[in-house]
């Protein structure tokens, strides 16, 4: 029993954590990944068109192109012919699952079978889908060919035509496959719109924490937090959000953990986080839940479109009656009797944070970059109330390489980093995460991650970032001041003080939680972090059935929002459980009023 209270208090002061920070405990990079298939070997093309001068004039046989991807390189065993190039097998990879290793698994199939390097970047991966052509070519020069006289075309795909469907579900985040997913269940024709090329959104870069109280595992372990203290313990951690949103989540969470296992999400509890469920030990959470609603969606019949891009809402005598349509084919229109809008954050879309928060202007984001807000903007235009649209996420624990490509270092600072400015000096509670990231944009948006070799010796993934030349090194701290252009006098005092609290316990300066580094490892490392908008959490409003509300708090009828899109009152707590949560309340919502 006192264990049971003693995981019950761990329990609840991790929810105050992931109330206040969303998600505290994640400690790894987005771009993580697992392996995907091997594509399978394509069928002998056509031959290219052309004279024979024209002709590539390539050496037959097998060649190993090699190309940098947003993880590292990628290796591709290209087989040709004289003038053909017959088969691309991806041999070595480390793209983001479900994301970069998406146009590894499409793109080659599409230049074998049309003879091209003509193709299209696949939208949501462009970077993985650049880096797959450059190995390509790589090959093809190595074989002695032009890869330039690639040029066959894909043929056009068949313009769409206007259709009918009970329920269509506009984003393939999170939120919106378990909204199709449970309209689908109750028996419902759905259509779920994707205007990227991939599925998985944001969704796919959550990281670890998964709130959930009350799912068997729980159970299982003794845990006796309850649903009422869990609801309770959020509504007093976020004074602006709704108790009875709270109530709603934490009466949910176990039960959309105990669904997701059932599809396939091999959800885990952390030791000691009796009330978090996290994938961390099968996987990023993000991707593994994303797998597994992909997966459901295919086993339900819902019809996921790709490259459909929703444009507008259809609307007759005030009720919602359809959506129009566009790609790259041509526009079209579905009549649907309910509509569900998961479309995510608006986190990609400068223009409009900069307008809600004027001093991000400029700033990057590490959201899908589906997420422009589109839904947000729709639903707008039908009369829906908008709110909150200032209460913007910011992480300042982002670096960027040399290439452009960013990453994700949340890992250095949850084991032991700390975080000072240009001038040597910490600013903030280094540990804080989100609750600090508009503080840091209010001094300058940058800073200087500062630690000592165990943490490289200890984190797989910092040995990681160390490996792709992240990392500024030296044998003292006032080296690493200089090789930097941090201010040499106060980081060396910084560096001091800090040994000090970690030998007392206590962090007198900013409260920090964590002191374990003692500064006594060399060699020294600083790695530069800037600022990245990281989520949108006001948006549509909505009561707790998810329906859209508009100004004066009526509904507009057939019409409901989940996810990172929707202001239902939940404040930006626990947004993996929040998608997948109201996701379900939506998609059993709309299928209910499609059926009558
Ligand atoms: C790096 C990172 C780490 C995170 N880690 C965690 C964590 O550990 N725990 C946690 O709780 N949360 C975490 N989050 C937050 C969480 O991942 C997001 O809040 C959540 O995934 C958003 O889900 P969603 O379904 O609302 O939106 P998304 O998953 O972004 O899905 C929206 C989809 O809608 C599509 N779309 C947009 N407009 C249209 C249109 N007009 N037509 C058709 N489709 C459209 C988009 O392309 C996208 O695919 C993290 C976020 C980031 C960026």
């Amino acid at each position: 029993m006192k264990h049971n209270k003693l995981l019950s208090l761990c329990a609840l002061l991790l929810c105050a954590l992931l109330c206040l920070t969303a998600c505290a405990a994640e400690q790894s990079a987005p771009e993580a990944t697992e392996a995907p298939a091997a594509p399978a070997a394509t069928e002998t093309p056509a031959a290219t068109e052309g004279s024979e001068e024209e002709m590539a004039g390539m050496v037959p046989g097998d060649y190993y192109g090699v190309a940098d991807g947003r993880g590292g390189a990628i290796v591709v065993k290209v087989t040709v012919g004289s003038n053909t190039i017959d088969a691309i097998e991806v041999v070595s990879q480390n793209e983001t699952y479900n994301t970069g290793s998406e146009p590894l698994r499409i793109l080659p199939g599409q230049i074998v079978a049309y003879q091209t390097l003509d193709v299209d970047l696949v939208s949501g991966a462009t970077i993985s889908s650049a880096a797959l052509l450059t190995a390509v070519k790589d090959a093809i020069a190595q074989a002695g060919g032009d890869a330039s006289l690639f040029t066959g075309s894909v043929p056009p795909e068949e313009a769409p035509a206007d259709c009918e469907a009970d329920v269509v579900v506009i984003g393939a985040g999170g939120a919106g496959m378990t909204a199709a997913i449970h309209a689908a269940y109750a028996g419902k024709n759905v259509i779920l719109l994707e205007k990227l090329d991939i599925a998985g959104g944001t969704s796919n870069y959550s990281i670890e924490g998964f709130g959930a109280v009350g799912d068997k595992t729980h159970n299982g372990l003794g845990s006796d937090v309850t649903a009422e203290a869990l609801a309770e313990n959020l509504t007093n951690g976020n004074p602006n959000g709704s108790a009875a949103a709270f109530t709603v989540l934490a009466s949910n969470n176990g039960s959309v953990a105990d669904w997701l296992r059932s599809i396939g999400a091999p959800l885990t509890v952390a030791a000691g986080q009796t009330s978090v469920a996290t994938s961390r030990e099968v996987g990023e959470l993000g991707v593994t839940i994303v797998s597994a609603l992909k997966a459901e969606c295919e086993k339900t019949g819902v019809d996921l479109r790709l490259a459909n891009r929703a444009t507008e809402l259809v609307m007759t005598d005030g009720a919602v009656s359809g959506v129009k349509v566009s790609t790259d084919a041509g526009n079209y229109t579905i009549s649907a009797k309910a509509v569900v809008i998961a479309t995510g954050s608006f986190g990609a879309n400068n223009d409009m944070v900069a307008e809600n928060y004027p001093a991000l202007k400029g700033y990057g984001h590490s959201c899908t970059v589906g997420g422009t807000g589109d839904g947000q903007l729709m639903v707008q235009a039908v009369g829906a109330e908008l709110k909150n649209l200032d209460y913007i996420r910011v992480n300042f624990t982002y670096t960027t390489a040399e290439n452009g490509y960013y990453y994700y270092m949340g890992s250095l600072f949850n084991t032991g980093a700390i975080f000072v400015n240009d001038q040597g000096q910490r600013f903030v509670n280094d540990q804080g995460a989100y609750g600090v990231g508009l503080k840091v944009v209010d001094q300058g948006g940058t800073g200087w991650a500062v630690f000592d070799n165990s943490i490289v010796e200890a984190v797989a993934d910092v040995r990681r970032y160390k490996e792709l030349g992240l990392f500024v090194q030296a044998d003292s701290i006032g080296e690493l001041a200089d090789l930097t252009g941090i201010d040499r006098a106060n980081l060396t005092k910084t560096v001091e003080d800090y040994k000090g609290y970690v030998s007392n316990g206590v962090d007198e300066e900013f409260g920090r939680a964590m002191l374990n580094m003692t500064f006594d490892e060399v060699p020294f490392y600083a790695c530069k972090m800037t600022c990245r908008v990281q989520g949108t959490f006001g948006g549509i409003s909505t009561d707790e059935t998810t329906q859209v509300l508009t100004a004066d708090g009526s509904a507009i009828p057939g019409l409901y929002a989940a996810g990172e899109c929707a202001n239902e009152g939940t404040w930006g707590a626990n947004p993996a459980a929040v998608n997948i949560v109201f996701g379900r309340i939506a998609g059993q919502n709309a299928a209910a009023y499609a059926g009558e």
